[in-house]
């Protein structure tokens, strides 16, 4: 594909932001390796002088000042890049604008309108609608980067109860964990996003690709939004960049892909990280049978809208529960290290030990290198979801009354039959055909990093590796390996880097945490100061009162 044409797949779409928050976020739609993409591109650049990247541009590792202006694309210089502009960038922005950096000294380029924008999106589809509640706990405050007051104190002074607080006190033996409703997070995130003045710092756009400058720092290369300059692209000039680009994109299951290719089927299988509440509408019209896949917590979510409609609105929905895995007891390496599992679902309260995010397994795991970390990823981690009280029950009535069906096996092929899909499932006493009306896809967001553009273009060509879970391999400050540029350093925080010293890094606690990180390597490198004490407590003094930093 030629440069210019790529324009196409590079703009956002505009729209007011509560309908972009309806919408599915551009990043998430795109299936195809953009690696590919990259490799077809280098050698079909635009002339020089157009504003757009030449061919010399995209085939040179390093790039120089002379290059970019030969190319007519307009350089603008800011000190630090953030890339993406979701929560992990806002959290970061968050941390250097409480440590002092003003907000002329930080871009964050994003095809996002706000931070929250693409979570609250995944967040409804996978079922937490804003009055549900999401899954981490109380202190894990993305809009608070000293987690207090927590949720549950903000919740019980809010709504003038003392039931959120006496959750966190039993919690988790005579109570579920407690957790703050999705509504909470984006009204908290709202109010500290005009407190440190985001959208001044925010330029909206998709990022194309990043490349060392020589000499040293970065040129970060943004396709703006159409007709907001006249350029077709516009370079920013940094010499310290933050990368945060969330999910490289939704990953479709094989047979399940050839299916929705082979039957132009895109209605009856439906990934849970897509609009789907057609299927719950046509539950309520007449009797489906709707599959799941998947174990997590997604999974849960879906089954739970599933059998909540089903006893409020009285209908006789069957649901099939597919498990790849299926975790049938307790499970773990001696009698000391056990998860509780049952009826498929292997248990924890979050997705990892709580322990990764401060305690003994953070510790432990920033010395683990290569296969022995890799190891550990999967001893603690794998697929799970939280015990909650209320779903046991519902489930333990579908499985009593017939309607709440598990099965363990592999999909191995999945066919139309008179408007039905019937999937053959591989199991241990043999092959099982299920047909069911709706098959819901709740098993991941797992695209691998090189689908992911800038990604792609990074790993081919500034000398940036993968980590033992094949991810971005960043050091214990989050610096990414091998992108270093004269005095610049790329960090990178998020799913793209799991698999890193710190595991807990897709949640908001973490990304605070390698915010936090991030912001003290960039105190030891002069671009701004360390929060001590003091600053911690005027800052927070100023939080309180809703004032800027
Ligand atoms: C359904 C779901 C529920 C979750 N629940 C919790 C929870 O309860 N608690 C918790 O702690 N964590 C939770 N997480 C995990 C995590 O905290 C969130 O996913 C969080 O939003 C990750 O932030 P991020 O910045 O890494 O990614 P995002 O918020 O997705 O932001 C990155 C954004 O960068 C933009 N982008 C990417 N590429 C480009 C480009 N080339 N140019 C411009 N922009 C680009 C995209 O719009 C992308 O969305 C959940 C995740 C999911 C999917």
């Amino acid at each position: 594909m030629h440069e210019s044409e790529q324009q196409v797949i590079d703009q956002p779409t505009a729209g007011s932001r509560a309908a972009q928050a309806r919408t599915e976020p551009e990043t998430l739609r795109r299936h195809t390796p953009a690696g590919s993409e990259a490799v077809a591109a280098a050698g079909q650049g635009a002339a020089p002088g157009a504003g757009d990247l030449t061919d010399e541009l995209l085939r040179s590792d390093q790039w120089t000042d002379e290059m970019l202006h030969a190319a007519g694309i307009p350089v603008t210089d800011v000190p630090l890049v953030s890339v993406g502009g979701g929560i992990g960038s806002f959290v970061t922005v968050d941390y250097l604008r409480i440590a002092g950096v003003s907000t002329d000294r930080i871009a964050i380029l994003s095809n996002l309108d706000f931070p929250w924008q693409t979570y609250e999106y995944l967040t409804r589809v996978s079922q937490i609608p804003k009055p549900e509640r999401i899954r981490s706990d109380s202190a894990s405050r993305p809009d608070n980067i000293w987690g207090f007051p927590s949720y549950a104190l903000a919740e019980a002074i809010g709504d003038r109860t003392l039931a959120p607080l006496w959750q966190v006190l039993i919690e988790p033996i005579f109570a579920d964990y407690y957790t703050p409703k999705a509504g909470r997070v984006f009204a908290g995130l709202e109010r500290e996003t005009k407190r440190i003045d985001y959208p001044k710092m925010l330029v909206k756009g998709q990022v194309r690709m990043i490349r060392k400058r020589r000499g040293g720092g970065y040129f970060i290369i943004l396709t703006p939004m159409v007709g907001s300059t006249p350029t077709k692209r516009l370079a920013y000039r940094a010499e310290f960049i933050h990368l945060a680009v969330g999910y490289p994109g939704l990953r479709f299951l094989p047979e399940l892909q050839e299916f929705r290719t082979a039957h132009q089927d895109f209605h009856h299988v439906v990934s849970a990280y897509e609009e789907h509440e057609h299927v719950y509408e046509a539950a309520r019209t007449k009797h489906l049978v709707v599959m799941l896949r998947g174990g997590g917590i997604v999974a849960s979510r879906v089954l739970a809208r599933l059998m909540d409609d089903r006893s409020k609105h009285g209908l006789s929905t069957d649901i099939v529960h597919l498990f790849r895995t299926y975790i049938a007891t307790s499970h773990g390496p001696n009698a000391w290290n056990r998860r509780k599992g049952a009826h498929g679902f292997a248990y924890q309260g979050f997705n990892y030990p709580k322990s990764v995010w401060g305690g003994q397994l953070k510790a432990r795991m920033r010395k683990l290198e290569g296969e022995d970390r890799g190891k550990a990823y999967k001893l603690m981690g794998g697929t799970n979801t939280p015990y909650r009280r209320r779903w046991q029950s519902q489930m333990n009535t579908g499985r009593e009354a017939g309607w709440y069906r598990t099965m363990a096996g592999t999909v191995e092929e999945m066919r139309l039959d008179q408007g039905v899909i019937v999937s053959c499932v591989k199991t241990q006493a043999g092959m099982v055909e299920v047909a069911a009306d709706f098959v819901i896809d709740c098993t991941g967001l797992e695209a691998d990093i090189a689908e992911h553009r800038v990604l792609a273009d990074l790993l081919e060509h500034s000398g940036v590796g993968r980590n033992p879970l094949g991810r971005l391999d960043v050091e214990r400050t989050f610096e990414l390996r091998g992108a270093s540029s004269g005095p610049g350093v790329v960090y990178a925080s998020g799913a793209t880097t799991l698999g890193g010293y710190f595991p807990g890094v897709d949640t908001f606690l973490g990304l605070q945490v390698a915010a936090q990180e991030i912001a003290d390597d960039l105190a030891r490198r002069g671009f701004c100061r360390r929060i001590g004490t003091f600053r911690s407590i005027r800052q927070w003094l100023r939080w309180a009162r809703n004032k800027q930093p």
